[in-house]
């Protein structure tokens, strides 16, 4: 099946045509390359668990899905054609896309570089229009992606490209809350949840210097986050444990994409203690008021971060030799790595090549 007829770039991606449906092959036109614009050859893209939530309709009415749908904002890939006033790139190199690749350039928000913020709302990767409003947006589960100069970030080649990335969601998602909010020596960190975000944000927090905990309902895992930087691992269902950690943490960092109670995880706050989260569960979920009012605590949440961040979260990563743990498969194994995923059954991030596909 094929999108609408358009000028541009003809190019191949994987889609899903409604919540139930099976991926498939999808031809396409990529817009094409404007005076600020690179061309991205897709080397690979993550899958997050938002790739999920939308493909299956999980976030609709709230955040509606668009079919087809080519999922995917954890792009890297090479340069293969720069526009005349491009300055940022030059052909052959590696170029990242992460969860936006435009917004209104005008608003408060969008000066400051959280784009992510924009007042008008920023064009999202996928499931989402350019800022015209009518052209709808295809993910990196595809061979190419043309973006404004702006909207894409400088990769650092020397590392593994395929564990790179997972960093443009994963990796910033993890890496702004956690510098907002003080993650540094002296602070306890707890990340709740030990999935794809959950592990970066285990190499983050520990890459700065905090003692991090990770929170987790899979014993399995307590090796893996031992070898991923973290100090200690404390199973949820485990009571006595539980009740040795309440009121411990200074900041927790709730990756958690399920149901599950906040006012059991605000209880392992210590005095003014602030749990962050990034996680997006369907339902809305409970809260108590004495969760927070007892201790004097607060709760904060934290959507990606801003095109300067993002980059700056990259460069912080190169620095510290920090990738993501990645499982790399081809595109006809993506409901696999779905499935997988939801089950919690994924180290720590399936990662698509989209170079033979
Ligand atoms: P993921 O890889 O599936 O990881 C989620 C982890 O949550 C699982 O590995 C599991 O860890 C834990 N978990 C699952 N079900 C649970 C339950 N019922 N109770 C407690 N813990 C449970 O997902 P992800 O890609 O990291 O994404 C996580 C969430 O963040 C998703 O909802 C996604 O949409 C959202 N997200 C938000 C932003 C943002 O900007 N705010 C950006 C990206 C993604 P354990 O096995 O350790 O328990
Ligand atoms: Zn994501
Ligand atoms: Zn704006």
């Amino acid at each position: 099946m094929s999108a609408p007829e358009r000028q541009g770039i003809a190019t191949r991606g994987f889609a899903t045509h409604n919540k139930e449906a099976k991926f498939g092959p999808f031809e396409f036109v990529r817009r094409e390359v404007g005076p600020h614009d690179v061309l991205i050859d897709i080397a690979y893209c993550g899958i997050c668990h938002s790739d999920i939530h939308q493909a299956r309709a999980e976030w609709a009415p709230m955040i509606p899905s668009m079919y087809p749908m080519v999922p995917g904002h954890e792009i890297v890939g090479r340069v293969s054609q720069v526009g005349s006033e491009v300055a940022k790139f030059k052909e052959g190199d590696f170029a990242g896309i992460g969860c936006f690749v435009d917004s209104c350039r005008e608003c408060p928000p969008c000066k400051a570089g959280i784009e992510q913020y924009c007042i008008k709302g920023s064009a999202q990767t996928y499931n989402s229009t350019e800022m015209d409003r009518e052209t709808p947006t295809y993910g990196g589960y595809s061979k190419h992606y043309v973006i404004d100069e702006k909207y894409a970030l400088k990769v650092n080649a020397e590392g593994d490209l395929s564990g790179i990335a997972p960093l443009l969601c994963a990796g910033i998602t993890t890496y702004s809350p956690l510098k907002k909010w003080g993650a540094g020596p002296g602070k306890k960190v707890a990340i709740a949840g030990l999935g794809g975000l959950g592990h970066m944000g285990v190499k983050i927090a520990a890459a700065m210097g905090a003692e991090v905990t990770v929170l987790s309902t899979s014993p399995s895992k307590e090796k893996d986050a031992q070898a991923l930087g973290a100090h200690k691992f404390l199973v949820t269902k485990d009571a006595e444990a539980v009740k040795a950690a309440t009121g411990s943490f200074d900041l927790i960092l709730d990756t958690i994409s399920a149901q599950h109670d906040y006012n059991f995880y605000l209880s392992l706050l210590g005095l003014e203690g602030v749990m962050v989260v990034v996680g997006v569960p369907t339902e809305p979920i409970p809260l108590n008021a004495f969760s927070l009012i007892g201790g004097n605590k607060a709760l904060a949440g934290s959507l990606i971060g801003g095109i300067p961040e993002t980059q700056e979260m990259l460069d912080f990563c190169a620095k510290h030799n920090i990738t993501s743990d990645v499982e790399v498969i081809d595109p006809s194994r993506i409901e696999e790595a779905y499935d997988r995923t939801v089950k919690s059954d994924v180290r720590y991030r399936f990662v698509i090549d989209m170079q033979n596909a």
